[in-house]
């Protein structure tokens, strides 16, 4: 074995892949987890229901590239995600579009008139660096605090004004009816789950999986020329300058005896309940089981593992530093070695376009 890789997610998988195709290196991948797949990890319930152990994992991506690239590791299952936000007990569609608008005010508007209402309604914003800036620069305070305030806070555990703009970036305003959360040009889930896509990623006569291991006592038995590491960078290097902040989720589990729970996969729920959002995971493919099973997502930090980067100016500014200590022989990748916000796609996309040795 010639290349470490630390960890077995998405990741570390396209890594190890390339390594061992294109540049035909012995590549070991410690994972100190019992499985592959990182936070992409889902498994079958009793039923058949694939269920996403670390949350909701909806693939899209506008890059031909990427969707060649995966659809050489599996077929597909046709899926456009919905979401819907719980407020004051009443179903809205999220991301705010004009059925949300009209719903919400009890109004007929059409598209024109939602925008005349949105533009009268904005708050002026002359530079834009948080969340409330950018939210209420462009629906303004009502739709605001009835949809974003709250929920942020509760996923991110800091004020709206101290977090960056950039982790709303992805949920557009729309005047439209749309309703799907993405309109990505491909969407989909994999057909046989992202565990099994990941598992065909990683069978290479040349890639060597171990879990349930610790990168440490690996990388310090030396003889690689090089490391590729999607372990925190913080903890990779001790944590010699501190801690890297990262947010945590908890999920709790249920099997409930029904066929249905909720009408789409995911719902909201910005202003009550300490839980963010609950996913009903058998939309995300056809289940015509008896029972079905969701999750209750609850943020937290402290000793929760560590699955978002909080991307503020500060944290930014302590990643860089740690990503000093880096020699020539050591990458950082994925959303946790490069401590950005990634989406799987764009996880996929900067390895596809990075130089490997
Ligand atoms: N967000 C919000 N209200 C919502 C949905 C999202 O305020 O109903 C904000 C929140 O800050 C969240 C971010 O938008 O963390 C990104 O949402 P997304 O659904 O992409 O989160 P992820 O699936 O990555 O946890």
């Amino acid at each position: 074995m010639n290349v470490l890789v630390v960890g077995a997610g998405i990741a570390g998988a396209v890594t190890a892949r390339r390594l061992a195709e294109e540049n035909g290196h012995h590549v070991l991948i410690v994972e100190k987890r019992d499985h592959i797949g990182g936070y992409c990890y889902d498994y079958r319930s009793e039923e058949g229901i694939l269920v996403h152990k670390y949350g909701p994992h909806i693939f899209r991506t506008q890059s031909k590239k990427v969707w060649d690239y995966l659809s050489r590791f599996t077929q597909w299952h046709d899926y456009q995600h919905k979401v819907l936000a719980n407020v004051n007990g009443h179903f809205y569609p999220m991301p705010i579009n004009l059925d949300t608008v009209n719903r919400f005010l009890g109004t007929n508007y059409s598209s024109k008139e939602a925008e005349e209402f949105f533009a009268r309604s904005r708050t002026a914003s002359g530079t834009i660096h948080s969340v409330k800036d950018v939210i209420e620069s462009q629906i303004g305070p009502e739709f605001y605090h009835a949809f974003f305030e709250g929920y942020t806070e509760k996923q991110w555990g800091a004020p709206c004004e101290q977090l960056p703009a950039e982790i709303v970036a992805r949920i557009p305003i729309r005047s439209g009816r749309d309703d799907r959360y993405f309109i990505h040009k491909y969407q989909a889930m994999p057909k046989d789950g992202y565990t099994q896509m990941i598992r065909r990623i990683l069978d290479h006569p040349n890639i060597h999986v171990l879990l349930n291991t610790d990168y440490r006592q690996i990388k310090d038995l030396g003889g690689f020329s090089h490391i590729y590491c999607s372990a925190p960078i913080d903890e990779y290097y001790d944590y010699r300058y501190g801690r890297l902040p990262y947010r945590g989720v908890r999920f709790e589990f249920f099997t409930l005896p029904c066929k249905q729970y909720q009408p789409v996969a995911v719902v909201n729920y910005p202003n009550n309940y300490d839980y963010t959002r609950i996913t009903e995971f058998k939309h995300f493919y056809i289940n015509n089981t008896k029972n079905t099973v969701i999750a209750k997502e609850y943020p937290g930090g402290g000793t929760l593992e560590p699955s978002y980067p909080i991307p503020t100016e500060e944290n930014k500014e302590l990643y860089q530093k740690y990503s000093r200590l880096a020699d020539e022989a050591t990458t950082f990748i994925g959303r946790l070695g490069e401590y950005r916000y990634y989406s799987i796609d764009q996880i996929v996309e900067s390895i596809l376009g990075m130089e490997l040795v």
